[in-house]
């Protein structure tokens, strides 16, 4: 089987030559342990953070060993009681196409209730994440207005959707007219902007003409500090992202307009969604209950093919995914 290791540190934007495709057996499962086949590989940003040398709240990749990332996967051959061929299941695993693990690293998903790929997304850790963020840190009350950047992709589209059903007024902020089109038009955002081709900050004080109350941060940068000077007394700022620096060499300082934050006495508080951990459950039947309410919808930007993993984890950079960035790796 083919299987995808880390081979450099990446310097900046990664490219293909920071990562090989190896061979290796596929292996037999032994007592406790199960075989399975990669259905879905989960790429996300935060994969970058990994790729990177040092102390962080993950354990950095080792360079040589194969790369991992959630994973949806089914069995196909079991020694262990918890599970039986063809149970579909998700876990964190490699990027190869078979995995032999051990029966407490993965968990059986309901396949029935779900598509399987909407536990790497909206019912997984990218909703979670929106959720947890949005409602505990957020706290969007009615009437109040929410703005939110990366607001196409998968955590930002489920922050709007979940601030419209809180009953805020969503101001989105996205990188293409067609990612503004679907915010506006599928996902009923209240307006949308085009960080690529308006001036944000502008663009933020034409459409949020009562201030902003909550920011929800996925990129910080440039866009994060357009928002600062229209906060709201007592606007809460939940930072779950900064994807315009994972790029770049040198860190990026700040916030540096500390004194919007004063003025207005606002909240700004970082999070990983693991923090949120026991409450998983909770955050996962709201979820569901909307999606199957219709009050939520999601869209997956599928690409087929083990072989197009690495373009799937780069076109991140790129803004070319709408919602949840997914690889298709076979067929359950
Ligand atoms: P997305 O689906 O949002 O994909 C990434 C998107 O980021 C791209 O589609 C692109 O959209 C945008 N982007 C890329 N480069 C830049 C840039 N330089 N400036 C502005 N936008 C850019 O990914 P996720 O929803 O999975 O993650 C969103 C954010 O949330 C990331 O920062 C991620 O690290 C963070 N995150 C944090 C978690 C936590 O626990 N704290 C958990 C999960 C995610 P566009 O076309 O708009 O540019």
């Amino acid at each position: 089987q083919n299987t995808i290791q880390l081979i450099n540190r990446p310097k900046g934007t990664p490219t293909h030559d920071d990562f090989k495709f190896v061979e290796a057996p596929i292996g037999s499962p032994e007592q406790g342990q199960v075989l399975v086949r990669t259905v879905y590989i989960s790429v996300d940003p935060y994969l970058r953070g990994r790729m990177n040398e040092g102390k962080s709240y993950i354990e950095p990749f080792k360079l040589d060993e194969v790369l991992s990332s959630a994973v949806i996967a089914q069995v196909e051959e079991s020694k262990s009681d918890r599970f039986s061929k063809g149970d579909v299941v998700i876990g964190s695993l490699g990027w190869q196409e078979y995995s032999v693990v051990k029966e407490n690293e993965i968990r059986k998903v309901d396949h029935k209730q779900a598509p399987a790929s909407a536990y790497l997304s909206v019912l997984g850790m990218t909703g979670l994440t929106a959720y947890f963020g949005l409602l505990d840190i957020g706290k969007p009350k009615e009437g109040e207005t929410v703005v939110v950047s990366g607001a196409a992709g998968a955590v930002g589209s489920v922050v709007g959707q979940i601030a419209k059903i809180k009953g805020a007024r969503v101001v989105g902020i996205a990188g293409s007219d067609e990612k503004i089109s679907y915010l506006k038009d599928e996902l009923g955002f209240d307006a949308a902007i085009n960080y690529k081709t308006e001036n944000v900050y502008k663009a933020l004080k034409e459409n949020c003409p009562d201030g902003i109350d909550v920011y929800f941060e996925n990129v910080g940068g440039e866009i994060g500090d357009a928002v600062l000077p229209l906060l709201n007394n007592f606007a809460r700022i939940p930072v779950c992202g900064a994807i315009s620096g994972y790029n770049k060499a040198e860190r990026d300082m700040g916030p540096r307009v500390q004194g919007y934050l004063i003025k207005t006495s606002s909240l700004m508080q970082g999070f990983t969604v693991g923090n949120y951990s026991s409450r998983f459950k909770e955050g996962a039947e709201a979820l569901a209950g909307w999606l199957s309410e219709g009050k939520l919808k999601y869209e997956e930007t599928v690409t087929e093919g083990f072989d197009h993993t690495v373009d799937a984890f780069l076109d991140l950079f790129e803004g070319k995914n709408l919602g949840k960035a997914v690889v298709k790796v076979s067929e359950i």
